[in-house]
């Protein structure tokens, strides 16, 4: 099991994204990454650790969200998707 480069969360096979080609891409999720494109290209980081923020306590009910802000913070913008050396990568595509 590994996680998705894009939102965080962790990933099992059935999970995965797919490439343009329909291939299984296991470093996106199915949720951000479809067909070879991001579900949501314009999404900006801050967007993604507000979002999977709430999520995580939806989940964790006991969680204070300064906990919750500081462990999305740490985390997704180290992610790939959010690298500014992958996202040079990614426009020349
Ligand atoms: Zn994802």
């Amino acid at each position: 099991m590994g996680f998705c480069n894009s939102c965080g969360q962790p990933i099992i096979k059935e999970d995965y994204g797919t490439n343009k080609d329909g291939s299984l891409n296991p470093d996106y999720c199915k949720d951000c990454f479809q067909d070879g494109e991001f579900t949501e290209p314009d999404i900006t980081l801050q967007e993604m650790i507000v979002r999977k923020t709430k999520e995580m306590m939806e989940k964790n009910p006991d969680l204070a969200e300064t906990q919750a802000t500081g462990i999305t913070a740490m985390f997704i913008p180290g992610l790939k998707r959010w690298n500014p050396e992958f996202q040079d990568d990614y426009k020349t595509l």
